[in-house]
Order: C-alpha cells, then structure tokens, then sequence
C-alpha cells in the first residue's frame, strides 16, 4: 500500500510510523501466544539490560516444526510487541523456516532495504523504523536473539 511514491526518498514518514506505532502498540497491549507451553522442548531466557527488558520463550517441537510457541516477560513496547509478531509467525513453521525468519529480520534491523520489503515477515514490518534507533534494535532482537537461542539448543539436542 505505501509502495507508490516510497521511492522518493521523503515519503510520508509521519503516516507511516502512526499506522506503525499503532501496531506496535497493539501487539504490547494484547500480546498473542502469552504464557508458558507445557513440557516445552526449549526454555530460553533473555535479558537486555540497557532497557531493562525480559523475555521468556517456551517452545515445544514436534517432527521438526515448532508445534507450539508461548512466552512472558516484561520491557518496553517494541521489546514486546516484537516478540508477540514473531510468536505469530513462528507457530507451525519447520525449524529451518524459523531460523530463516530470525536472520531476515536481523536484516531489517540493521537496515537491509530487501528483508523490510518482505511481505513473509507480517507484521515484523512495522518494526523496520526502529533500525534508525540503534539503542532500540536491541529491544527488537530480543525475542530473536531468545529464538536463535532456542534453535542452538535443540540443533545440539537432536
Ligand atoms: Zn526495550
């Protein structure tokens, strides 16, 4: 929808970080997949110090896929609300498609121009602008870093 004129290089930026810190704002208030999977398969805990936020992520794995995915914590809205998008997008997927979805959107925080056009990465997109925040990609990555963490461990487990 915001594809025509983007390319201008001053694109209705306002507009778009609205209907963006809308989202954003969304997901902090009404996180999907909160709480803790039973029996889970991984159990990551990760901590980002500098803005004092947490995350939990609790996965169960079955034949390869992530059968379920739930976490808890607490921290700043970007913090939460990117590990509630990435939640959403990881239920059902195979291991290989997660990892692939951590690196692209490891891309898109460091700014990879590709990775933010990626309609795969849902609502992951609306947290493309906070790649001009160094300070809060941290906050972003968290949730990521936690998964990478998690597929470390059952890589090693299996
Ligand atoms: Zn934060």
């Amino acid at each position: 929808m915001a594809d025509s004129g983007s390319d201008s290089g001053d694109y209705a930026e306002p507009k778009l970080n609205s209907l963006y810190q809308h989202l954003i704002l969304e997901h902090y208030k009404s996180p999907r997949n909160r709480g803790e999977v039973e029996d889970p398969t991984v159990e990551i805990h990760m901590q980002n110090p500098t803005c004092g936020d947490e995350i939990k992520l609790t996965l169960k794995v079955e034949n390869g896929r992530i059968a379920e995915v739930k976490h808890t914590g607490q921290g700043c809205s970007i913090s939460q609300a990117a590990v509630s998008m990435m939640s959403q997008l990881l239920a059902d997927r195979p291991l290989d498609d997660a990892g692939r979805i951590a690196e692209r959107f490891t891309e898109m925080m460091h700014g990879d121009e590709e990775a933010r056009k990626d309609r795969s990465m849902g609502d992951l997109r609306a947290l493309a602008g906070v790649s001009r925040f160094p300070v809060r990609v941290k906050c972003a990555l968290l949730g990521f870093d936690a998964l990478q963490e998690a597929l470390k461990e059952i890589g090693a487990a299996t």
